[in-house]
């Protein structure tokens, strides 16, 4: 197949591409040619998309499935809006059927708002998880996703035992992980305060053993962190570096209260960061330190955090994302995170329109020709008067 079109690209944090009327030509989902336009061209043979503007398709890097349902329940900080709206939510996706149409519905957002990755918890529960993954696969959507586990300081609905906990993980591991080139499974321990440091090492040693990611919370918010050096007595990227759970497969939401310590860890071990600004805005959180890491290079990825964040629209975070610091940002900086940046993170063949990668687009019509690379993303970003539809080959 051969698609016409206008391809936006990010480069780097600084810098996209634009290359107007090119052929896309993909052979089995993935881009075999990229040229341009000549004279020679035989339309007829063509795709037409040449009033339309493609990009790559988005990448959200955190976000909860079960908090759907759940988004714009302002009014509290973060332990308070766990207890009264998150938990809540999780505790209701134990009902299979309740758990079947929302993932249905969640997926079918994804494609709504162009996402054609994205990194998720479900709940702690084994057979709702089953079945998200099972959405999930129907949807050709690539889904990376994996149970919550939390064993201390829970609802007693949500709190499983250790061994029953990491069973079960492993068990639909061995299920979803790689069944297809599209699904992968994520161990995912909540966060310090109600995963044991036990059960978080022995979720990164399965992990490590089974080559799969594992994500969980950090520094989110300041009675969180006050609540962990209450605790434990020490930092809480300490507290994960003792538990052997840091590592480029790991995936850490947040990261806002931050010690030099804290830093000096995530940057030595090479630990991913995912910025959930819209999150941190909802929940007062704080604002993320995105130069500090930026300068210490220590990879970041961007993500919805739906419930608290109030959207999956990668767009809409994109915004957060340039609102949150208190310095202007380069209005390429969140596309890359949103592209890009993710796909690195996650190693995944996607996130660039380039020859050998996957062909997942975003396609976007405006009312209007836009022709600058940067006038395309600030109305992206700002504005919603366009329409989108992810096209995956
Ligand atoms: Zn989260």
């Amino acid at each position: 197949m051969k698609i016409l079109t206008n391809i936006v690209n990010s480069i780097d944090r600084e810098t996209v591409e634009f290359l107007d009327n090119h052929i896309i030509e993909i052979e089995k989902g993935i881009i075999a040619s990229i040229t341009p336009q000549t004279k020679n061209t035989a339309k007829s043979k063509l795709k037409d998309f040449s009033k339309s503007v493609i990009t790559p398709a988005l990448i959200d890097a955190h976000t909860h499935l079960p908090q759907l349902p759940i988004t714009g329940n302002y009014g509290y900080e973060l332990m308070d809006w766990l207890n009264n709206y998150a938990l809540p939510s999780e505790i209701e996706f134990e009902n299979l059927k309740y758990a079947k149409d929302l993932s249905k519905k969640f997926f079918e957002e994804l494609k709504r708002v162009g996402t054609a990755t994205a990194v998720i918890y479900s709940s702690i529960h084994r057979e709702s998880t089953n079945i998200a993954f099972e959405e999930a696969e129907k949807s050709k959507l690539r889904i990376f996703m994996g149970k919550v586990m939390m064993n201390q300081n829970c609802p007693k609905e949500l709190c499983e035992n250790a061994i029953q906990s990491l069973s079960e993980s492993y068990e639909l591991q061995k299920i979803w992980h790689k069944k297809n080139e599209k699904l992968q499974y994520v161990y995912s321990p909540r966060f310090g305060i109600s995963t044991s440091p036990e059960l978080m090492q022995e979720a990164a040693k399965l992990s490590r053993l089974n080559k799969t990611f594992l994500q969980t919370h950090i520094n989110e918010n300041k009675h969180e962190v006050e609540l962990i050096k209450n605790t434990y007595s020490k930092t809480y990227a300490r507290l994960y570096e003792e538990a052997k759970i840091l590592g480029s497969k790991t995936l850490l939401a947040h990261a806002i209260h931050n010690t030099k310590e804290d830093l000096d860890i995530l940057q030595k071990t090479k630990t991913n960061i995912i910025h959930c600004p819209d999150a941190n805005l909802f929940l007062n959180s704080g604002q993320f330190p995105l130069r500090e890491l930026e300068n210490r290079e220590i990879p970041i990825g961007l993500g919805s955090d739906v419930g608290a964040g109030t959207t999956l629209d990668m767009f809409q975070i994109m915004k957060s994302m340039i609102y949150r610091q208190d310095h202007l940002i380069p209005i390429e900086s969140p596309f890359y995170y949103a592209t890009k940046g993710n796909a690195k993170i996650l190693e995944t063949n996607g996130g660039e329109i380039l020859e050998e990668k996957d062909a997942e687009f975003l396609k976007i019509d405006f009312k209007e020709t836009v022709k600058r690379p940067q006038e395309i993303l600030k109305k992206l970003i700002f504005s919603q008067d366009y329409k989108r539809e992810l096209l995956i080959f």
